[in-house]
């Protein structure tokens, strides 16, 4: 028998398949998809058996050395999968297949700390001959009784009684293992469904659209069509896989569908130890759970028979990855994954992206609709406050009528939700007086700071300028690259509220495992009257005392240099603003900007988000972005300048030359130009459909492969460009 093994050094030079003879004694245990070690070069090394066969077009093979586990780790439809991931990425095939294992799983060179499987001891009867103490009698009592006991409940009654009898063979020792994660028993609370739930959920079950977009406004019920549509398949004896962003993936998401469907769940989450990711990972594999719940990894879940594939809050750019490679998106993925298994895939948004609106628009996916809130709940009313005109007025960050409507809501002791916006944080000027930002010409993204040149650079197009030091619209010399922390904004909070209570929820009260969860148990109990924190605080939060949500600084995710700042305003503020008035109080929503006339702010007010696409989607078809053309950025990399943009050039010729129809940017820094002592540049592609880009870019990366003066990644659609 001969083996085709893909080893584990991802380097596009070995990123292919070498043979290998398999000894007799291994013959039996080898199966496409398992682990096994073989000799390379002078090294051990281990792989996936990728295909079996019995003659190879070389002698002389060497022989595998050993099987690592004799459970597949990849079946045929991730083998499969992977090989379409390359072809779709140009990642390297093994990047691929290690992408999609947990860390227990994953291939690796140095066994240091491995990921065990952890195994409990238990205790039945064998033949009960022979006189006992009455610590012996006690034992055998308690296990005739119960079948089967746990060591530590002998152990309780003697545990050199338990060595004894074991000797003896009246007790028998069995290792049975032990997963880290436990569910609780489902309690089967269903919600009778609106006419309007049950009309989606019926177009899923019985259509036959591949893809549908569900686009209901915060509160309108999103989850439960989501569960109940889960359950239909789960009742035909089917799985499910439901994406949602690592943030809304918090213990009130995972506790509504545990106490619907139990144990059934596997619910994957970066605060599970690795141990606890392998254990999800097993009961997957083994159909112990037939839904699983995760962030953008979870999409490669090895499940059987998949029903249905739900992605939640799909506007989310977590599903991009977007490092290391292969940047994939998971929302891809799951279009083929549904197609391979004709599973349909439910795309859900409040503030769906562009590009799924756009597909729905076209029919390309069905869409489905929940226009209004739960119980008829209206929409929070939403005010925007001109903070041009508080000026002076406010005191500190807040406006007068933040802290009036602040303080109404802490007297009736109701609760608050601020959000201090932090996206792409500083790397603009802006100016302090009129909320002036400098924009590229070119391509209307503002413009990045660069502080080692003191200069604003566009790194779309490579456009840039000095600084100047007073502002070309208002006059005044207040610009600045600085924002304010969330911790300031406490301090200042507390200066207007001294007696209430305020948690603060960011990076830094969050590093710490639990504490997440710790906030949003205590807030949930009242502990706390006001929930202060990032865009944490913005999705997936259900709390019925929360009247009132403010978002102290909106324009900071508007001035990002990236074409989806627009974008991505209008779906936090719009999602932000979907936590208040949830349950039986009626909500308000106060958000303050200098930029109360752009669109991206204007049309929360209404919560239009239909006006806004319209809008929005004009932006892109004049400057030619997503979704009327496709991205591609190839970033240049490398230790010597000089060199790098000699061939960044080089290779901007060579796309001029071969492709008609691309649009072709750059070379130009990369906004983060040099990272790691290495400069990066960045040539960024917009097409619409062109054939031979993928052959050129896979040309491309051959040419380079060994050339260590320069390194090529490529990213399609590529969800930021730093
Ligand atoms: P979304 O996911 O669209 O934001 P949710 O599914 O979280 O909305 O629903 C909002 C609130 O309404 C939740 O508290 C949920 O339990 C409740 N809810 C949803 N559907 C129903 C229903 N059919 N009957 C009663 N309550 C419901
Ligand atoms: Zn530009």
């Amino acid at each position: 028998m001969i083996v085709g093994v893909l080893v584990e050094i991802t380097n596009r030079n070995v990123d292919k398949i070498f043979d290998y003879k398999v000894s007799d004694n291994l013959v039996d245990d080898i199966k496409v998809g398992i682990r096994v070690s073989v000799p390379f070069g002078r090294m051990t090394l281990e792989g996936f058996v990728m295909e079996i066969k019995s003659s190879s077009e070389l002698d002389d093979l060497k022989e595998v050395i050993d099987i690592v586990d004799k459970d597949v780790v990849l079946n045929d439809e991730l083998l499969e999968l992977g090989k379409i991931i390359r072809d779709k990425t140009l990642a390297t095939l093994m990047s691929c297949y290690q992408t999609m294992l947990p860390k227990a799983l994953k291939l690796k060179a140095k066994k240091n700390n491995t990921i065990n499987i952890k195994y409990d001891t238990y205790y039945s009867l064998g033949t009960v001959e022979g006189k006992f103490n009455d610590n012996q009698l006690k034992i055998i009592d308690l296990v005739k009784e119960k079948g089967k006991v746990i060591r530590k409940e002998l152990a309780d009654i003697s545990l050199s009684s338990v060595n004894t009898l074991v000797k003896k063979g009246v007790l028998i020792e069995e290792k049975i293992e032990h997963y880290r994660v436990d569910y609780k028993e489902e309690s089967r609370e269903i919600k009778k469904l609106t006419p309007d739930q049950e009309s989606c959920v019926n177009s899923v079950i019985n259509g036959t659209d591949k893809a549908y977009l569900l686009y209901g406004v915060t509160g309108s019920g999103k989850t439960e069509v989501y569960m109940e549509i889960i359950d239909h398949y789960l009742k035909k004896g089917k799985t499910s896989i439901v994406l949602v962003p690592e943030i809304s993936l918090t213990p009130q998401m995972i506790n509504r569908f545990q106490v619907r469907f139990g144990n059934k769940i596997a619910a994957i989450h970066s605060a599970l130890s690795d141990g606890e990711k392998y254990d999800e990972w097993r009961r997957i594999y083994r159909g112990e759970a037939s839904i699983v719940i995760g962030a953008r990894s979870a999409i490669f879940a090895p499940l059987n028979n998949l029903g249905v594939i739900i992605v939640d809050e799909e506007h989310s750019d977590s599903y991009k990855q977007s490092d290391p490679s292969p940047r994939y998106s998971a929302k891809e993925i799951a279009l083929i994954r549904g197609e391979t298994n004709h599973a349909p895939v439910v795309f859900g948004s409040a503030t769906p992206s562009l590009e799924a609106m756009a597909r729905a628009k076209k029919g390309v996916f069905k869409l489905l609709e929940l226009p209004n809130r739960i119980n008829g709940k209206k929409l929070p009313e939403v005010e925007i406050v001109d903070m041009n005109k508080n000026l002076g007025k406010s005191k500190g960050y807040f406006s007068p009528s933040l802290i009036e409507s602040i303080s109404n809501c802490l007297k009736r002791n109701e609760q608050v939700i601020l959000l201090l916006n932090r996206r792409g944080y500083a790397s603009f000027v802006s100016c302090k007086n009129c909320g002036y930002t400098f924009k590229c010409p070119n391509c209307d993204i503002t413009l990045t700071f660069h502080k080692s040149s003191n200069t604003l650079r566009c790194h779309y197009c490579g456009h840039g300028g000095k600084v100047y030091s007073k502002c070309p619209e208002c006059g005044e010399s207040s610009l600045s690259n600085l924002g304010v922390g969330t911790q300031k904004i406490e301090e200042e909070l507390l200066k207007q509220f001294p007696t209430s209570k305020i948690v603060r929820m960011d990076f830094d009260t969050t590093s710490k495992k639990g504490m997440h969860e710790k906030i949003i148990e205590s807030f949930k109990n009242h502990e706390y009257d006001i929930l202060l924190g990032t865009q944490m605080v913005s999705k997936g939060l259900d709390f019925a005392d929360v009247t009132l949500v403010g978002v102290i600084n909106a324009d900071t995710s508007l001035n990002i240099p990236d074409f989806r700042s627009s974008e991505n305003t209008f779906s936090l503020l719009d999602q932000v603003a979907g936590r208040s008035g949830r349950s039986e109080k009626e909500g308000k929503v106060i958000i303050q900007t200098f930029n109360p006339e752009h669109y991206a702010i204007k049309l929360v007010r209404n919560h239009d988000y239909l006006a806004f696409y319209e809008e929005e989607m004009n932006i892109r078809r004049k400057l030619k972005y997503p979704p009327y053309y496709y991205l591609c950025n190839i970033r240049i990399s490398g230790k010597d300048t000089n060199y790098l943009l000699n061939e960044a050039n080089k290779i901007k010729r060579s796309l001029e030359r071969n492709l008609t129809s691309t649009i072709i940017l750059g070379p130009s820094n990369a906004s983060i130009f040099k990272m790691n002592n290495t400069y990066r540049y960045n040539i960024l592609l917009k097409y619409k459909q062109d054939d031979l880009l993928i052959p050129l870019l896979n040309k491309i990366l051959e040419h380079y492969k060994t050339n260590s003066k320069v390194k090529i990644d490529i990213d399609f659609n590529p969800s930021q460009m730093l």
